[in-house]
């Protein structure tokens, strides 16, 4: 069973119910958590803090041009049809911004002289951790400035399956964008968190799309639901049957994360409504 905690947008507490979600089901089930918000993960914290890791692996899915100089005759042709402006030309000697390059490959291809061939090259990790509650973490950083973060994804989720668990948790990016797609991308469920907010009730639909394109069964929470009443009921009566229950804002949350206690080892009242939609998402799928 591989459920996806997913949202239109960031910050509206995926990973914190990734984390409470996962020591709920490891009670009776065997379950591994996945950090695939490969940009900022964070769910680590969320489970009390990960001093040292247990494995790290490397993660090879990008690739970045090298230039055979002796080759180059300043043509610069890659520089005028490499579409994300990674080349340019200083003084006739072609210079690459790595930082600009998107590895596609049209310079290898266009270039007359065969100057130019891809290299891999590493473009993230991911990090292995057997929690203290029994269940392993796998989570998976891009690095900055590297492009991939839908590979990286696949790749973690590849690592995560090795342990054969019964239950997958993935915390995923927020948005819609390529880490999302590979994070639902063979997915059985999906929870879809947001906030009453004008522009969150707006993104969670643009997400849900993007389930309902993989044909995916979903349920909805709110989070911070009492910060705009109104907008919370009118959301839990567009989710229908989806709804799968809501969290209250509480400054405490914050003042626990921030001392790495996890949310199902305080006494704050997000725990007991977590422990609701845990009820309910077994009554939905
Ligand atoms: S297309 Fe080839 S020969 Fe022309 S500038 Fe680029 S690398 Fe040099
Ligand atoms: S691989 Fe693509 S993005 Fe990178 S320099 Fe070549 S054409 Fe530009």
């Amino acid at each position: 069973m591989k459920i996806v905690i997913a949202s239109g947008k960031g910050g509206v507490g995926k990973s914190m119910l990734t984390s409470a979600l996962a020591m709920l089901f490891a009670k009776n089930q065997k379950v591994v958590a996945v950090d695939c918000d490969v940009d900022a993960p964070n769910l680590a914290i969320w489970l009390g803090g990960v001093k040292r890791w247990d494995k790290t692996l490397p993660v090879v899915t990008s690739a970045k041009p090298e230039i055979d100089l002796n080759k180059c005759n300043s043509c610069g042709i890659c520089v005028e049809n490499c579409k994300f402006e990674a080349m340019k030309m200083v003084n006739k000697n072609l210079k690459l911004n790595p930082f600009l390059c998107e590895g596609c490959g049209a310079c290898e291809i266009i270039c007359p002289v065969g100057a130019i061939k891809l290299k891999p090259v590493q473009n993230g990790e991911i990090k292995i951790k057997k929690t203290k509650y029994s269940f392993p973490l796998i989570s998976g950083q891009l690095y900055p400035g590297e492009s991939g973060s839908g590979k990286v994804v696949t790749e973690i989720k590849k690592e995560a399956e090795k342990f054969k668990q019964e239950v997958m948790l993935i915390d995923s990016a927020p948005g819609t964008g390529c880490p999302v797609i590979a994070s639902l991308q063979g997915a059985n469920f999906a929870i879809l968190v947001t906030e009453p907010t004008p522009s969150g009730f707006t993104d969670l639909k643009r997400v849900l799309e993007v389930v309902n394109h993989f044909n995916i069964s979903y349920g909805v929470v709110i989070n911070k639901w009492d910060i705009y009443k109104n907008l919370s009921q009118k959301i839990e009566k567009w989710a229908g049957r989806k709804f799968l229950g809501k969290i209250s804002f509480d400054k405490e949350i914050f003042k626990a994360v921030a001392n790495l206690k996890p949310i199902l080892k305080t006494n704050l009242r997000v725990k007991k409504e977590i422990k609701e939609i845990f009820k309910n998402l077994y009554q939905l799928w």
